[in-house]
């Protein structure tokens, strides 16, 4: 009954979403702050009647909003049913095992292997330096690969790779093989590389909306590259579902990008919060890593990460742990208001002190 394809794969884990009353969650990332007041409006104006009829296929407007709000012309933007679902298509139109491995961190976005597992695509881990940073010269020692991916800011360690690193890189990699860069944090203080969009065709950059604007629940993701690369995920959406992002998710993004200076100060809150998370994780003699993301990677002085884990439920504080060799002692903790985060303070400073 079961597929042999099927019988191979091992699923992403998604962080928990219990429904506890009272729960300060700090495990996926989420935004702490509300969507925009365009936002809230779509859904008090929207007529049901119209959820009759199928969505726009093409993504039209909000296309035209992203275009608007980046600079960049309607044909080098993809949209789509969160950035997950991008990545996917992207595996799929890029990467072909033939050509030699996919490259990525050893440490990195979890997803990653599970989609190589998926279109059956070799990949290589290429090991973070001690210091968890990336390290541009190792990728540059593979000579076949089949393309590179890797988040800047780079997760769990929120650490970013600077622009200068990046245009390194794609000044040395094989033009016939495309980078995807995953920008699903950069709006918390990294630089993106939109600016270099048009001196790489081979460069694709994906984002979402599920931090930086509040919309984890919508399910939007979106991508910038050359016409050619668009054309190709193109081609694979509609090979699997020519309607993936709803109706009411179409406008309300729209109206998300349409108010830039909610959006900036929502992110300028977040780093805030974020800076005095870590001088006070740092406060308490935690190793804390800095951070250019909408959260910290930190680690107890001297509990393991799952006793950590474990202490800080009691709290009713959710936080996330990898059981991932390298980082099983360090917890990726969200960035929530500022009050969640003062109760985070006080529960690990009551951790330290046993
Ligand atoms: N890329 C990275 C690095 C992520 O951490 C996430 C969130 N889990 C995603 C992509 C996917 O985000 P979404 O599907 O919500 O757009």
């Amino acid at each position: 009954m079961l597929s042999e394809r099927m019988k191979r794969l091992t699923p992403y884990v998604p962080g928990e979403q219990p429904k506890i009353k009272g729960l300060i969650k700090l495990n996926t990332n989420e935004n702490p702050y509300p969507p925009c007041e365009g936002v809230n409006k779509v859904l008090k104006d929207t007529d049901p009647a119209s959820l009759r009829l199928y969505p726009d296929p093409l993504c039209t407007e909000l296309k035209e909003s992203i275009s608007r709000r980046y600079g960049v012309r309607p044909e080098q933007v993809f949209v789509s049913n969160g950035s997950d679902e991008l990545l996917a298509f992207s595996f799929y139109a890029f990467f072909d095992s033939g050509w030699g491995p996919l490259l990525f961190p050893d440490i990195t976005y979890s997803f990653y292997p599970v989609y190589c597992r998926l279109y059956n695509i070799d990949y290589r881990e290429i090991p973070l330096k001690e210091d968890f940073s990336i390290s541009v010269d190792e990728y540059l020692k593979v000579s076949n690969y089949s393309g590179i991916i890797f988040p800047n800011p780079n997760a769990p360690t929120g650490i970013a790779l600077g622009l200068t690193s990046i245009k390194y890189l794609l000044d040395r990699t094989n033009p016939d093989r495309v980078v995807i860069i995953d920008e699903a944090y950069v709006d918390f203080g990294a630089e993106s590389a939109i600016g270099l969009l048009d001196s790489y065709p081979n460069l694709l950059i994906i984002k979402t909306m599920s931090k930086a604007y509040s919309l984890a629940g919508m399910r939007i993701g979106y991508s910038f590259g050359n016409k050619r690369l668009i054309d190709a995920v193109t081609t694979v959406k509609d090979s699997f579902n020519s309607y993936p992002v709803s109706r009411l998710g179409q406008v309300m993004a729209a109206r998300a990008f349409d108010d830039y200076s909610y959006h900036l100060s929502t992110c300028k809150r977040i780093m805030e919060t974020r800076e005095s998370m870590i001088r006070g994780l740092r406060k308490i003699g935690w190793d804390c890593l800095d951070s250019k993301s909408n959260f910290v990677f930190a680690r107890h002085p001297s509990m393991e990460g799952r006793d950590v884990l474990a202490r800080l439920r009691e709290h009713k504080i959710l936080v996330r742990h990898f059981t991932t060799p390298r980082i099983d002692r360090w917890l990726r903790i969200s960035i929530g208001t500022n009050e969640e985060t003062d109760m985070l303070l006080q529960a690990c400073g009551e951790l330290s002190h046993d």
